[in-house]
């Protein structure tokens, strides 16, 4: 992976004036199916144990999810059987997402959203390693302490150094909390959640993570979700097709949509002083877009 070739500069009017300099680490270019930030929990989890071919990995999600696809896919490329622990009842039109997981050999195992919300308890783990004797078991969006040590990697081959403040979204925190604990002295590091009731470290389990040191490195804006998970209003679609336009840079809806959307507003709320070198993780998830109808985007 060639990371400095992802990162491009944006050259906005508005950043120039503000003399800011603002750059996207585009690691959703780095691989068409295993989507940005993915492919490094992963990484970080698949190297927690010894995997032969054969062995099974499972994880959870919902219809739409980045994690599934690139879970499914990545350990196909491993040769190893993977299954979906998948949130609510069969439906009866499976999502574009659902069946490229089949596609990659990923056994989809539908539960209730009751069950569902059991997949961290120990008596529902226990249950499923007793089904599926000997897989791995993968949290969640791969978070977790394996998948941090994983997303600390997202700096590794870049000049991080360089920048003052560097923005991402926040789904389970494991990215940012993996991006602080290779941050260095003097930088910020600014999460934006895009779900409700998020808003400080707290509530990512930072404290448990990370030394106070780099906990207070760390940041959180809670004001852009645009209404909770997975919403996505009028206003943010016709931001990102705005953003597109002016910048060539596609988004998300679930995620950098949002953080992007951030990046605009806090820089016009002048948030960072002049000189500030800025770079936002593009943490990729464009998959996630097919659930809305056509035209809906311009890219
Ligand atoms: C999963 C995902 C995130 C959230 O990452 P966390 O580590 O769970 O906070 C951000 N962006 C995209 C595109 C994702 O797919």
């Amino acid at each position: 992976m060639n990371y400095p070739s992802v990162i491009e500069q944006l050259r906005k009017k508005e950043y120039i004036s503000r003399d800011l300099h603002v750059d996207v680490l585009r690691l959703d270019k780095l691989h068409p199916i295993v989507s940005g930030n993915k492919w490094f929990k992963l990484e970080g989890h698949l190297r927690q144990t010894p995997l032969t071919p054969g062995s099974a990995i499972i994880t959870f999600g919902g219809a739409w999810s980045n994690h599934i696809v690139a879970t499914a896919y990545t350990a196909q490329e491993l040769g190893l059987r993977s299954i979906g622990i998948i949130r609510g009842e069969r439906p009866s039109q499976l999502s574009v997402t659902l069946k490229d997981a089949i596609t990659y050999g990923m056994t989809l195992n539908f539960v209730s959203r009751k069950e569902y919300s059991q997949k961290d308890q120990p008596a529902f783990l226990q249950h499923l390693a007793a089904n599926y004797p000997g897989a791995y078991i993968i949290p969640e969006g791969g978070s977790g302490e394996a998948g941090i040590v994983g997303c600390s990697e997202i700096l590794r081959h870049i000049d991080s150094k360089s920048y003052t403040h560097i923005l991402c979204a926040i789904g389970t925190g494991t990215t940012f909390l993996g991006i602080l604990r290779a941050s260095t002295p003097g930088q910020e590091i600014i999460g934006i959640p895009v779900l409700k009731g998020i808003s400080s470290l707290k509530d990512i389990d930072g404290d448990k993570f990370l030394t106070p040191q780099r906990s207070a490195r760390g940041r959180i804006i809670p004001d852009y979700h645009f209404g909770g998970y997975a919403r996505h209003p009028q206003q943010l679609l016709d931001f990102m097709n705005r953003f597109y336009h002016e910048t060539g840079i596609p988004s998300d809806i679930v995620y950098t949509g949002k953080l992007f959307y951030a990046l605009e507003d806090s820089i016009s709320r002048e948030l960072y002083p002049s000189h500030s070198r800025l770079l936002v993780i593009h943490s990729g998830g464009l998959q996630g877009n097919r659930s809305l109808s056509p035209g809906q985007l311009d890219f």
